[in-house]
């Protein structure tokens, strides 16, 4: 188990982070991955996905990316982008750095990972967040006491669920629930979502992967978001409840808690 924490404080709000990845109990290897940079806002989570070593090297290199660019100084020369646009351009660059090692590597063909992205603004006063995502790896914001999922998966059956073609419980048992329609590195360029929204104080954010989300479900996540403020012990309590329902698949969880200062 890999631990990591970190808080850094903005103006006018203090966002405090903690995250816990686990290989789970039937998996060998751990194709997870998260990263973050509090002084600059920025916190991924991957899920990688591809043979032999492929899934850990996808979502390692997709992190190390993202917060590498998100972190960069700019460039003076060019026109300033708006941080959305910078967002953009670092999944882009992810995407081209995996699938550039996947081409050139006949073991790590094929490879890929998924991605979630919380991004919060370092300006004073109104703190904006920006989610972004490709794939299966979900984002939450727990606000007053009510969860609230920000992502939709870019999956098969979750597609098939918004179209009406299917009822989660058809979902939860298709033999094709693991099938994601978007990822990082397997195509020549991926669309990410990308959502705004206001931040307040007393909110968390939830970044995760499948993992976590397919043993336990979201009143059980509800529950340890709202036992209280503690980020570590949060993000702890959900990979234990991940890997006492079974822990079948590796469980990444990053929590990220927003108080007033
Ligand atoms: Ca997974």
């Amino acid at each position: 188990m890999y631990r990591d924490s970190g808080s850094i404080t903005h103006a006018m709000m203090t966002a405090t982070a903690a995250a816990r990845t686990s290989t789970g109990r039937v998996r060998s290897s751990n194709e997870d991955a998260f990263g973050y940079r509090p002084e600059r806002g920025i916190y991924v989570v991957c899920d990688g996905m591809g043979g032999a070593a492929g899934g850990e090297v996808a979502s390692r290199m997709a992190v190390d990316t993202v917060l590498q660019r998100m972190t960069a100084e700019e460039d003076g020369d060019v026109e300033p982008m708006s941080e959305r646009e910078r967002l953009h351009e670092a999944i882009a660059e992810a995407n081209r750095a995996v699938l550039e090692r996947a081409e050139g590597d006949a073991g790590l063909y094929g490879m890929g990972t998924t991605l979630v992205a919380l991004l919060l603004g370092t300006d004073a006063g109104a703190r904006p967040a920006l989610i972004a995502h490709a794939g299966d790896s979900r984002c939450y914001l727990m606000r007053a006491g009510k969860l609230s999922r920000i992502t939709q998966d870019h999956s098969l059956v979750d597609e098939q669920m918004r179209l009406g073609a299917m009822t989660a419980e058809e979902a939860e048992r298709s033999p094709f629930r693991s099938v994601i329609t978007r990822a990082i590195g397997t195509q020549k360029s991926v669309t990410e979502d990308a959502i705004e929204m206001e931040v307040e104080k007393g909110d968390v954010f939830l970044l995760c992967t499948d993992g976590l989300t397919r043993e336990v479900d979201e009143a059980g996540i509800a529950r340890i978001l709202g036992a209280g403020p503690d980020v570590e012990r949060a993000a702890q309590s959900l990979l234990d409840a991940a890997n006492e329902a079974g822990g079948r698949d590796n469980v990444t969880c990053l929590v990220v808690g927003i108080r007033q200062r």
